[in-house]
Formats: structure tokens, C-alpha cells, sequence
């Protein structure tokens, strides 16, 4: 304690012992603070002394002695000090003028010092709370002040990218709300900055981030700077209501007008991708991503316009590195799987085979072709496990028809590729499915395109020697589209030749076929027969290309005009739908059949 209380003079008064009070709380070292001056502490403490005395005779002292406890607390002489100082001062007094009972003396202390601790620690925890909200008051503007510039663009003041993104997962979230996306692109933003400067270049963005934003005043849309010269739009769909392509429009026209930036006025367009909707994306990222994608596909188009999603072109320029990445566990998981594409006679349009084509029912991406996917699997090495798979699949398939339609089941034809043919496993495992499955060997056809041809030779030109051997039929594929000649034909192991698409293609009508086109079909058809090949053509979507080529002497065909590609249950409904005539192998009416 840094204060004593002394001897205390017998005759003092209650001026005096207010002194000495006043004395023992303001002097010396303390651990409180003094809330007033001395005279104004010395007029209170006379007044709580005075107050001491006189309740001393009343006949119960003590509730009135709590509160004068209570009012020194009240008038903020708070500190552990305070208490026992002001008892020491007060028993001192009374006790040495003995103008209090001793034993009424220590009851009324007692009381005077509860009175005062219950308001002291009532003060305490108000001002403990105080503080504590003071302290939150602090860190939340600290906080409101970084969420700002967290979710903010410094230069343009609009919402950034992580706002934004926040507010795009929650829209996808809500399966109740429709909403679209404009990602808006500068054209040529890098000209204006090389041209005119830094200074120049961030003060077109501020303006073009004004002049997006005077765009997309209704309620709820959302302008965000996503970085650089990238911004975007939330655009709210209501029924009826504004939609993303029109605000798009209005965005273009908005920017038509020159900018005016320190005095000189570049003219700026831009390029958008616009998002009508929600489309079948998974996530509110992917949805963003695939926005960007087709702002791009607004700026191969010329710029200074914009692009709306297409589900499908989307599939189609899906980056190849996805596709290579899910591959293997698209394999493991049945996820691809075969439709048959029935190839009929030209001279009664009988299904004499079928051609097994691979499909991948990709989770997000839905039905993919082989055009998205087969090169990409020869290029990542999956080509013999997707190779292996469609072959089995076909043979089992064959197997089937075999069993309930002896007589009529269609030769199963399967596309081969020129990296399977070079594995030197590759052989072994088409004998094994054939001896597996029991098929006919010659049930079996590989299709091989002219450019795969070319590609083999040597030992894997060998393999296909020995199968066609065993009875397998060997088809050069998509024929026409290459540099071979039908010399170097006569070396290979074929029973049949397809004809490519654009080949045909150049039948469609009878306005716009050349002579030269119909001659070089005709000559082709012609030898491919001195050279025992049947003649097959791809692609026939037209009644006058069918009779066209029967008329040339192809054998059969394949195309829209018969089937499109189709699962292997429809196949054999066609075949349990077919009229039982007698079982047809030679594909090429009125010729002998192919022979090696
Ligand atoms: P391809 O062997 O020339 O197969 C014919 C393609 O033409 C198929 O396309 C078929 O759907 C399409 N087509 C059929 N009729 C018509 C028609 O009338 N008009 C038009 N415009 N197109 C028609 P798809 O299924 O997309 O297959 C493309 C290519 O993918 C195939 O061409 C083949 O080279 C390759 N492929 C398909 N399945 C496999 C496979 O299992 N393994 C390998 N290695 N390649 C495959
Ligand atoms: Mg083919
Ligand atoms: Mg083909």
C-alpha cells in the first residue's frame, strides 16, 4: 500500500477526517485514477463522512452505509486501493472519537465496504463490455474496410472477380433462378495502351467499366472487372423479361460512341460471349469458363460483336487435354460404347453388314463422336485399350445375332486403326476373340482408312495377311481421300473398298455433278472389281446418289438415306422385322463373289 493511515488525533472533526481521506486516495503512489479535483473530492468525501456518522444513529445503519460504499464507487474511485484505504480512514476515525459503538462500527464498515463492491464490480463488467464492444466496433470497420477492397477493383471501383464469382455460385445454387452471362472483352485493348500510354489505357477502363455499368441498371445485374480489359454481367432473366444477348446489344451500341480521354478519342469496341442461361454446365466456374469461351468465339468472328453459347460447338473445342485426362477412367467405367450403322445392297437395300462406330457418353459433356476422341486416344496411347474394347463388344454382339438369326446376321465391320495394327499384341487378341466368341472369321470385317494403309507395313502388314488368311474381310477405308493408287491396292489384303463421303458427296443432285467426277467414280468401281473388291460407298443421303452409284456398279451402301447409326437392339429388331428370304453373303448382285 502506498499510503498509511497514522496515528489518529482523538479530537478531529468531520472536515478533518474528510482531509484525510481525500488525502489517502489522492496521495502517494495509486493504482486509480482521481475522476475529479481534490476540492471536489474533499466536498464528496465530507459528504459520505458526514452521511457515516449520522447513520451510525439510525436504528438500521447498514443499508444506508451500503449505498455511501455504492456512491464511491458510483463517482468512479475505482481501483483495488480505494476500498482499503477508505475503511482504514473511516475505522480510524470513528473508532479513535468513539463516537461510534465498536461493534456497530465493524458492522457498519462491512456493510459500507459490500455496498461498494457489489457497484464496483457491477461497474467493472459494464466497462469490461464496454470495451468489448468498442474493441469489435474497431476490428469490424477494419474488417468492413478489407472486405471492400477484397471484393473491390481498385482502379474502377466495380465489384472483382471473387465478388463476382461469389454471386454467380449463389444464383447457380438457387435452382429457381434464371440468369444468363455477358463476358464482355476491349477489343484490342494492348494498341490502346502501347499507342497512348498506361495513364491512358487505365483511364478507358474506368470509363468502359461507367459505361457497362449505365448498361446494367435493373435490379440485380452485376457489372465486375474480372481483371485486365475483362469485365462481366450478371443479367437476371425474368420470365419475358431483359435477356442476356439483348443487354449484349445494348453494351455494343454503347461503345459505338468514341471514348474522350485526355483529349484524344480512341475508338474502342468489344468483343462478348454471351451465356443465355444456365445451359447444362455443373458448376458456376464452368459455366464462367465456357462464357470466356465464347467471347473468343466473338472475336474470331470478326470482333466488335457478340457470341451466344452453343452447347454443341462447346463440345467440339472442349481442350483436348481434358478429354486425354478422363480417358482411362472413361474406359474402366463403360462409359464408351458402340452403334451400329447398318451398310445395305444398292440392288434391294438389304442390311448384308453392319458398321460398329464408338460413342463415349461422357458425364458433362454427353454423347461424344469419334472425331472428339479416337485420334486423341492414338496420340495418349488408350487407342489399343478402346481398340480392344470395340472389338470385343462387336464380337459379342456378332455372337448374338449369329444364335437367334443364322441365316441372316449382318458381317460385323470395325474400324481399325494403324497404332493397333502395330502393337505386336494386336494379332493374338483378334484371334482370341474370334476363337472366343465362335464368330466365322468372315463374319468379321477391319476397316482400316487409306491413310492407316499407308502407315503399315512391314510386320503389321503382315498381321492383317494372316487374318485376312483366316477369313477375315480387310476394308480400306474413307477411300479417295488419300494418294494411294490402285496398283499399290493389289498388294494389299482387301475384300472391299469404302468409298469416302466427299467422294459421294459430289452426287447429291443432278445440277452440280461433273462428268469428271461420275468418269474418275466409275473407273474406280470398274477396277475395284477386276480386282475382286466390293465396292461400298459412304455417306449416300440421297435417293439420286443411290441410284447413281447402282447405276455405276457400286454394291452397297451406307448412309442417312437407309440408317443412321443406331444401337444394337434396333439392328435386331430390323432383322426380327425382316422378311425371311433366303440368307444373302455376296454382297455384289449378279457378281461372283470376292475372292483373294
Ligand atoms: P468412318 O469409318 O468413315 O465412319 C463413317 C462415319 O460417317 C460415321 O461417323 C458415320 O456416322 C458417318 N455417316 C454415316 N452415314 C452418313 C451420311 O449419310 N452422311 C454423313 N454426313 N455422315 C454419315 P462417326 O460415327 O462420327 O465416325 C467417324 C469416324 O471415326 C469413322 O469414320 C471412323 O474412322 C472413326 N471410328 C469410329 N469408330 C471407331 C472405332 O471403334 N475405332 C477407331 N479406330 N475408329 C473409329
Ligand atoms: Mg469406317
Ligand atoms: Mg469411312
Amino acid at each position: 500500500m502506498g499510503w498509511d493511515a497514522g496515528p489518529w488525533p482523538v479530537s478531529d472533526g468531520l472536515h478533518a477526517v474528510a482531509g484525510r481521506w481525500t488525502a489517502a486516495l489522492t496521495a502517494g503512489t495509486r493504482d486509480h485514477a482521481v475522476p475529479m479535483s481534490a476540492d471536489q473530492t474533499r466536498l464528496l468525501l465530507t459528504e459520505l463522512a458526514g452521511a457515516f456518522e449520522a447513520a451510525a444513529h439510525t436504528p438500521e445503519p447498514t443499508d444506508r452505509v451500503a449505498e455511501l460504499g455504492a456512491e464511491l464507487a458510483r463517482s468512479h474511485f475505482v481501483g483495488s486501493e480505494v476500498l482499503g484505504r477508505s475503511i482504514a480512514v473511516l475505522g480510524a476515525h470513528f473508532g479513535a472519537t468513539g463516537a461510534i459503538p465498536s461493534d456497530r462500527l465493524t458492522e457498519m464498515l462491512g456493510a459500507f465496504a459490500n455496498g461498494y463492491v457489489q457497484t464496483f464490480r457491477g461497474w467493472l463488467l459494464a466497462e469490461q463490455a464496454r470495451l468489448r464492444a468498442a474493441e469489435i466496433a474497431v476490428r469490424r470497420g477494419v474488417e468492413q474496410q478489407l472486405n471492400y477492397r477484397a471484393h473491390h477493383d481498385q482502379l474502377t471501383g466495380l465489384p472483382n472477380r471473387s465478388r463476382f464469382i461469389d454471386a454467380l455460385s449463389a444464383a447457380f445454387a438457387d435452382a429457381t433462378a434464371d440468369f444468363g452471362l455477358c463476358y464482355v472483352d476491349l477489343d484490342h485493348f494492348k494498341i490502346v495502351n502501347d499507342t497512348y500510354g498506361h495513364a491512358t489505357g487505365d483511364a478507358l477502363l474506368v470509363q468502359a467499366a461507367a459505361r457497362l455499368s449505365a448498361c446494367a441498371t435493373r435490379p440485380g445485374q452485376l457489372v465486375a472487372r474480372m481483371g485486365g480489359d475483362e469485365f462481366v454481367i450478371l443479367v437476371p432473366q425474368h420470365s419475358g423479361g431483359f435477356a442476356a444477348a439483348e443487354l449484349a446489344q445494348t453494351v455494343l451500341d454503347a461503345f459505338a460512341r468514341p471514348f474522350d480521354i485526355h483529349g484524344q478519342q480512341p475508338s474502342v469496341t468489344a468483343s462478348i460471349g454471351v451465356m443465355a442461361g444456365r445451359t447444362d454446365h455443373s458448376s458456376a466456374e464452368e459455366l464462367l469458363q465456357a462464357t470466356d469461351t465464347t467471347m473468343h468465339w466473338a472475336k474470331a468472328a470478326g470482333r466488335g460483336r457478340y457470341a451466344v453459347f452453343d452447347a454443341e460447338r462447346g463440345r467440339r473445342e472442349l481442350t483436348r487435354t481434358e478429354l486425354s485426362a478422363a480417358m482411362p477412367a472413361a474406359l474402366a467405367r463403360g462409359e464408351l460404347f458402340l452403334d451400329y450403322q447398318p451398310i445395305v445392297t444398292l440392288a434391294d437395300q438389304r442390311m448384308v453388314a453392319v458398321e460398329a462406330l464408338v460413342r463415349w457418353r461422357h458425364p458433362d459433356l454427353g454423347v461424344l463422336t469419334p472425331a472428339h476422341f479416337v485420334d486423341l486416344a492414338e496420340d495418349n496411347g488408350h487407342i489399343g485399350a478402346l481398340g480392344a474394347l470395340v472389338l470385343e463388344r462387336a464380337c459379342h454382339t456378332s455372337r448374338e445375332w449369329h444364335d437367334r438369326y443364322p441365316d441372316d446376321a449382318p458381317t460385323v465391320s470395325v474400324n481399325v486403326s494403324a497404332a493397333e495394327v502395330a502393337d505386336p499384341t494386336w494379332l493374338d487378341r483378334v484371334r482370341h476373340v474370334i476363337a472366343d466368341t465362335g464368330i466365322p472369321p468372315d463374319s468379321l470385317q477391319l476397316e482400316l482408312t487409306e491413310r492407316a494403309f499407308m502407315q503399315t507395313s512391314g510386320r503389321p502388314l503382315e498381321a492383317l495377311h494372316t487374318l485376312a488368311a483366316l477369313g477375315v474381310r480387310i476394308a480400306i477405308d474413307d477411300f479417295g481421300t488419300g494418294y494411294s493408287n490402285l496398283a499399290y491396292l493389289s498388294q494389299l489384303p482387301l475384300d472391299v473398298i469404302k468409298l469416302a463421303g466427299p467422294f459421294i458427296h459430289r452426287l447429291r443432285n443432278p445440277d452440280d455433278n461433273s462428268p469428271a467426277d461420275v468418269l474418275v467414280l466409275e473407273s474406280i468401281i470398274e477396277l475395284s472389281h477386276a480386282l475382286d473388291f466390293t465396292v461400298t460407298a459412304e455417306c449416300v443421303e440421297t435417293r439420286y446418289q443411290a441410284d447413281r452409284l447402282h447405276d455405276l456398279g457400286c454394291d452397297t451402301a451406307q448412309g442417312w438415306l437407309f440408317h443412321r447409326p443406331m444401337p444394337a437392339d434396333r439392328v435386331t429388331d430390323l432383322l426380327a422385322s425382316r422378311s425371311p428370304t433366303p440368307p444373302q453373303h455376296t454382297v455384289r448382285s449378279g457378281a461372283t463373289p470376292p475372292s483373294r
